[in-house]
């Protein structure tokens, strides 16, 4: 046995005690700090990605559930929106103290639920920590505002929590997202109902006991947030429609954020979306091609493929277009597909069979549409799981599927350009518009294409390295609103603007 087998078996036997809470009972809804099975008895199951198995059995929430965790949560929201900024700190690095102390348990289970690599599971569980962290040393900042003088005037603008929020999340790296979004909104004082994936429930049940557990040990009333599982077009639905939910921050696909607005507009519901992207990495031909080789690798290769920011087509400059292409095909070979347990692998199974499905239709469409399938394109790893092989698509044009579509998948498609203008006119001409990555020495085109491509965020000579004081977001499809730093409290706080005289300007005065 190698030194990998002995570690995935010790991974084996440590995930089945961490996930024993999950297959041994239905796993139950956490409302007003209770743990709840639905009114309705109603339940949906989860999958193993390695074996496509039964592997927990959730309590499928509806409007019953919805309407008692928001009912929580506008109770829980005055105690906690009038706390100090100062307590809400500490609370807020408590929780992250928790997650570091179940950083295995939390990474293992992750991996078990969603397929993704232990490899990048153990860093999102510390990064999940991180965020928790970054957003408590704001919480006391959070309510600022402005000095607006005037004539007669002195404005002052307050920052004050929206109220309870909706939180809705896509399984592809649940436990990262959901503290993305929730650790803001608990340091901007707001109460919170959140709604995870129903492929991928389990960390959210995690995390809601870690953060649960320890507001009400700091002294808060039960509510604080609430978790309710279940489908989206119910549970989901319902929480995007209920008038004590004042804003819903959702992550997961353009169309579902669509529905979401059409399901909020009754209620005048403010939205955050991060939806999907179609990311272009640019290689001009004097980028320093050794790192732009691994940096175009790691950014679709990397989480099995499942990731918003991915640089899923790579323009590639056509005078070295035949040689980089080669060499990303002499890589993509080498990826090791395996258990997501196993610390060696570095592609896991694919969340669902469905989603492996929609993903292995492309091979086909490609090759109708007259790309070339360089590697992979099939099932990976004879046997029931979702394993599929990393995928290249070469000599492909702008206009085919695979180059308009979001994948979500280890697979890339590798467009040639000839010139600048035509790299940013390819980059452009995608409905998506969250990320953008540049390859090139030249500081003045760094900054030009920077400049032109319609994104949210570009990374120029870089991979996506997330620095969470800046705004995190896309345009077009891909979006609106911005995360990070400052910017979530906007999103999750009323600016309120008050005005007081100096008692010198002029009143106007009627019927006198
Ligand atoms: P999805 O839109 O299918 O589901 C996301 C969540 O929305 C789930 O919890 C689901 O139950 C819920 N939902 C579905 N229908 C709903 C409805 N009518 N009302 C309310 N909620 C509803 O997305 P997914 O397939 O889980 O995730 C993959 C997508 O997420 C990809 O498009 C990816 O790009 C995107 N994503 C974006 C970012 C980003 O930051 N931009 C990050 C991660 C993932």
């Amino acid at each position: 046995m190698t030194a990998t087998d002995t570690t995935l078996t010790a991974n084996l036997a440590k995930a089945r005690q961490a996930m024993a809470r999950f297959t041994s009972r239905t796993v139950p809804h956490l409302i007003a700090g209770e743990a709840v099975l639905s009114a309705s008895g109603a339940t949906f199951e989860t999958l193993d990605p390695t074996t496509n198995e039964r592997q927990a059995i959730v309590a499928a929430g509806d409007q019953a559930e919805i309407d008692r965790a928001a009912a929580a949560a506008r109770k829980a929201f005055p105690a906690w929106k009038n706390a100090s900024g100062a307590k809400r700190r500490a609370v807020l690095h408590a929780i992250a103290d928790a997650i570091e102390a179940r950083a295995e348990e939390i990474a293992l289970v992750e991996s078990s639920d969603s397929g993704q690599a232990i490899r990048f599971m153990a860093k999102a569980a510390l990064r999940g920590a991180e965020n928790f962290r970054f957003y408590a040393d704001r919480a006391p900042e959070a309510g600022n505002g402005l000095s607006l003088p005037d004539e007669g005037h002195i404005n002052y603008t307050l920052r004050q929590p929206i109220g309870p929020v909706g939180v809705i999340t896509p399984w592809n790296t649940p436990f990262m997202l959901s503290t993305w979004k929730i650790a803001p909104a608990l340091a901007a004082g707001c109460t919170v109902v959140h709604k995870p994936a129903e492929w991928s429930p389990l960390s959210a049940v995690l995390l809601a006991e870690i953060m649960d557990e320890t507001i009400r040990k700091h002294g808060f009333p039960a509510g604080v947030v609430n978790v309710v599982h279940g489908l989206g077009e119910s549970a989901g639905k319902a929480l995007t429609e209920h008038p004590a939910i004042k804003a819903v921050a959702f992550v997961g696909e353009t169309t579902t954020g669509q529905h979401i607005m059409r399901q909020g507009a009754e209620t005048l519901k403010r939205v955050h979306f991060e939806l999907g992207g179609k990311n272009p990495v640019i290689v001009f031909e004097d980028a320093d091609l050794d790192r732009a080789l691994d940096a175009v690798l790691f950014m679709i290769y990397s989480l099995n493929g499942e990731r918003c920011t991915s640089s899923s087509r790579a323009l590639v400059q056509r005078s070295i277009y035949d040689a980089f292409s080669a060499k990303v095909a002499e890589r993509v070979k080498r990826l090791r597909v395996g258990h997501p347990l196993d610390p060696a692998t570095e592609i896991g199974p694919l969340i669902h069979p469905r989603h492996a499905e929609k993903v292995l239709s492309y091979p086909a469409l490609a090759k109708s549409e007259g790309a070339r399938v360089a590697c992979g394109g099939g099932r990976a790893l004879d046997g029931a799981g979702n394993y599929v092989e990393p995928t290249l698509y070469l000599d492909a044009g702008n206009g085919m599927r695979i180059a308009q579509e979001e994948i979500f998948g280890p697979v890339l498609t590798m467009i040639p350009f000839d010139d600048e203008a035509e790299a940013i006119a390819i980059a452009n001409d995608v409905r998506y518009g969250l990320a953008g990555y540049i390859w090139t020495r030249d500081v003045g085109r760094a900054h030009r294409v920077a400049r032109d491509l319609e994104a949210g965020m570009i990374w120029v000579n870089s991979e996506n390295v997330r620095h969470l004081p800046t705004p995190f977001g896309g345009v077009k499809s891909s979006g609106i609103g911005r995360d990070g730093g400052d910017y979530s409290f906007d999103f999750y706080m009323e600016t309120k603007n008050v005005a007081v005289a100096f008692d010198t300007h002029q009143v106007p005065r009627l019927g006198v």
